[in-house]
């Protein structure tokens, strides 16, 4: 009978895959899971899965056979060919309506293409972006699903029962419907952009208050405490906290007992979703220069044993900072938090930039609200982006809505304090910089393009217009002659 059959599919059983399985089988669903090396669905089954609505098959022809209709399977595999591979493996086991959802970190192109491509098999597909790690995925998960809207309702009660719950009753699901073919996957690499953006802004402060006021990393602790405790509140600012606490066993090297912070190796390591939001800003011409500049500070801080050479040649001011402690922190604060508003305005208006481009129906007030729990960049002021885009469907800029240009204001002369006091102390903040260029730049009527599109016509004949005529009639001048 139908009751016997498992109400939904997961495919690929590795850290992410097994604790979505159990999440979904702990909110009251009945799961089918199957991994490419039977050993590991085998071991699942036997272990974690013990006592639970689990079936464990060891052929896809098996995990679709147990599946009730319109059937659900969900791929938890290695983004990439992986995900084609498992399609072309399910397409000739499926029925009509039938749902293939593919919960990795795949690029939104490849999942445009996959939805068109299982549309017209005759199955719908859905690219439902997944954030908040290992432990989201067991005990609620931030989740961005985009692909066939026909998928949708039969996707809804499962994926919002699983999801993260914010609200002042706990039961805002952190899933909602995004958009169509590739959009959940989209805003899935914009979160991971701005988690990029947002790390590299809070390790500029490290680096202002290590270098520039010399604290401990005791210190730092109380410091970063205290900033929880505000405007900053967020996931990435606790753990950060946290982290300036943790010393390694006394027992596990010849460093035993030191901070951990000051054991791990500057080098960054970057899995390219950063690199992908980067790219796709400068193929749509908006400048998303947060998450640039936090790729680029990856990429040199990765470049050790060259700076390491080039730090016994190049010289440079001492870093230290001879100002009022307390009140250089607050200013640090300060820049940070304006830093982040650029940071979300950059990214949202990125999002507004690729949901014309393709097509797609965005609400980015639900965006921000996606963001609310569950994932990295999870943080009270997402609340306050919600705000801004529920009034404002069509808010441009978020720093264009009253709350932020407000909050900036505020913030901006300690900004430029922090800011210009890098530049002395010789502090590399390539984030702080960046976004206050582009709020200088954004705020200006007149920029100096003028000289730009003058040097374009010159040399090249590339035209211009004119502030005395009508946008877009254009202009040459036969610069020479007229000296
Ligand atoms: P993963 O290391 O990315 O992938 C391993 C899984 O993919 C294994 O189950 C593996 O099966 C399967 N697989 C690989 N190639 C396959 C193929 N050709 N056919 C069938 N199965 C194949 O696993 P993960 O870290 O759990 O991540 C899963 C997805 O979630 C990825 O897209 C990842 O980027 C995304 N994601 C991960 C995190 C995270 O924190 N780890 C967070 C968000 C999203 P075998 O056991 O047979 O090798």
């Amino acid at each position: 009978t139908v009751s016997e059959l498992c109400d939904f599919g997961l495919i690929g059983l590795a850290v992410m895959g097994e604790n979505l399985a159990l999440n979904v089988e702990s909110r009251g669903y009945k799961v089918a899971v199957y991994n490419r090396t039977t050993s590991v669905t085998d071991d699942f089954i036997a272990g974690r899965a013990a006592g639970k609505q689990f079936v464990g098959c060891h052929t896809l022809e098996d995990l679709v056979k147990n599946l009730a209709r319109p059937r659900k399977v969900m791929m938890m595999v290695k983004a990439g060919p992986a995900v084609d591979a498992v399609i072309d493996s399910l397409k000739p086991l499926l029925e009509p309506g039938d749902i293939i959802i593919d919960g990795g970190n795949t690029y939104y192109a490849d999942t445009e293409r996959r939805t068109k491509e299982v549309e017209a098999a005759g199955f719908l597909y859905s690219g439902t972006g997944v954030s908040g790690g290992e432990e989201g995925a067991l005990k609620g998960p931030s989740m961005m699903p985009g692909g066939s809207p026909d998928s949708w309702p039969h996707l809804k009660p499962i994926f919002q029962a699983i999801a993260a719950k914010v609200g002042p009753n706990n039961d805002i699901p952190c899933c909602e419907w995004v958009g169509p073919r590739g959009a959940g996957h989209y805003v899935k690499m914009v979160h991971n952009g701005i988690e990029y953006g947002d790390m590299q802004l809070i390790c500029e402060a490290y680096s202002m208050l290590k270098e520039g006021l010399g604290l401990s990393n005791d210190e730092l602790y109380d410091v970063f405490a205290e900033w929880n405790k505000g405007d900053l509140d967020s996931y990435l600012i606790e753990i950060t906290r946290d982290i300036f606490s943790v010393k390694d066993a006394a027992s596990s090297s010849e460093n035993g007992g030191q901070f951990m912070v000051d054991l791990v190796l500057d080098r960054a390591g970057a899995k390219g979703t950063g690199k992908w939001m980067s790219q796709l800003a400068l193929d749509l011409g908006v400048p998303s220069t947060l998450v640039t500049e936090a790729v680029y500070a990856r990429g040199l801080s990765a470049r050790k044993d060259e700076r390491v050479k080039a730090s016994k040649v190049l010289k440079g001011p001492s870093p230290k900072y001879d100002g009022d402690k307390k009140q250089f922190i607050e200013q640090v604060r300060q820049a940070l938090y304006a830093s982040k508003i650029v940071s979300y305005a950059q990214g949202f208006v990125q999002l507004q930039a690729a949901a014309a481009e393709h097509d797609w129906p965005l609400n980015y007030g639900d965006c921000a609200m996606l963001w609310r729990g569950g994932c990295i960049i999870r943080a009270v002021f997402l609340d306050r982006i919600k705000e801004a885009f529920d009034k404002e469907p069509n808010l441009e800029n978020l720093l264009l809505n009253s709350y932020f240009a407000g909050a900036v204001d505020q913030c901006q002369d300690a900004w430029r304090h922090v800011v210009s006091q890098a530049a002395l102390l010789g502090i590399p903040v390539p984030a702080f910089y960046t976004a206050l260029a582009y709020y200088d730049g954004f705020r200006r009527e007149t920029l100096p393009a003028n000289l730009l599109q003058s040097q374009r016509d010159y040399f090249g004949a590339h035209t211009y217009e004119r502030v005395d005529k009508p946008r877009g009639e254009m202009f040459h001048t036969e610069w020479l002659d007229l000296r």
